[in-house]
């Protein structure tokens, strides 16, 4: 199940509320998957709980009667098209307030006045046309609209909830979106998905923790692997001179150091330096280790 139906069908399961707050429920759904076409009002909606939930609303908040017709999904995703079309739109739109006094459309403002009404169109506006990408993925909400009037409506309405949308248009529908996982947390909160809210949440530590891995591992591990290296190697050469001509045959300052090399495997050059008396900087002891490295050589 992708995870926008999982949203979908977590937030259908909600008590249903009061009838001032359908009624926006109805006009968020209606805004957001809705098209005007040869006199009919057609809403689009890929899942059948929706389709269900917009005809019994239709019918008890303004006494219109729909049917859902069913379209076979094709391609890849074989997704199922529910289809409800309205023959008297004007009534629906007069009834969600999408319809201002000079008869053009606009955003259904007194619908979704109240304060409690506006958790209500939110609620409707992702059941009609809003998914979520999988939070394993990215952050990606996104309400889309056939309407500018629509969309322009909303990121005011957002904006006035302190909400600050982006807005694109893709092959001409309007798309209202948020990137941010706290915006996207809060919205979808609003709407009534908590279970996967706290899913959301869940990815995002474990993505966290995974990115600081995954820094250890770039910086710090290679940091380490590469100081254990060198030192196997040091004390491969340092090994060498000890069995062939004795560490007594170097110099006092190599000897003292090849010693320390010996006693201390773990160290980065410049501990090592730290330990000698006097110490000497990282790159005096770079000095004399290549020094001992080229003696090893001659034996
Ligand atoms: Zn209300």
């Amino acid at each position: 199940m992708s995870f926008t139906k999982e949203l979908k069908e977590e937030i259908l399961q909600k008590e249903q509320g009061k009838d001032c707050c359908n009624l926006a429920e109805l006009a968020g759904i209606i805004a957001f998957s809705s098209t005007i076409k040869n006199g009919y009002l057609k809403i689009t909606i890929e899942n059948k709980f929706v389709a269900r939930r917009i005809v019994k609303l239709l019918k008890r908040l303004l006494d219109i009667q729909a049917g859902i017709e069913v379209k076979a999904g094709g391609g890849v995703r074989k997704n199922d098209t529910f289809i409800i079309s309205v023959r008297e739109f004007a009534k629906l739109l007069n009834g969600i307030s999408m319809i201002n006094k000079e008869g053009s459309l606009c955003f259904p403002q007194k619908s979704a006045e109240n304060p409690c009404c506006k958790k209500a169109f939110i609620k409707g506006a992702f059941l009609g046309g809003g998914s979520m990408s999988h939070p394993q993925k990215r952050y990606h909400l996104e309400f889309v609209t056939h309407y500018p009037e629509i969309c322009e409506g909303f990121n005011l309405f957002l904006e006035d909830m302190e909400f600050a949308a982006k807005a694109v248009e893709r092959k001409g529908k309007f798309v209202t979106y948020f990137k941010d996982c706290d915006s996207i947390c809060n919205l979808l909160a609003i709407a009534g998905a908590s279970l996967g809210v706290m899913k959301i949440y869940q990815e995002k530590v474990y993505k966290d923790k995974k990115n600081e891995i995954n820094r250890l591992n770039n910086s710090e591990v290679a940091n380490i692997m590469k100081t254990v290296t060198a030192s196997t190697d040091q004390r491969a050469c340092i090994e060498k001179i000890q069995r062939t001509a004795g560490l007594e045959s170097l110099p006092e300052s190599l000897k003292k150091l090849a010693e320390v090399r010996l006693k201390y495997p773990d160290d980065g050059l410049a501990q090592l330096g730290a330990r000698l008396n006097p110490p000497i900087g990282k790159s005096g002891v770079n000095h004399r280790m290549r020094k001992i490295i080229e003696i090893s050589k001659r034996y």
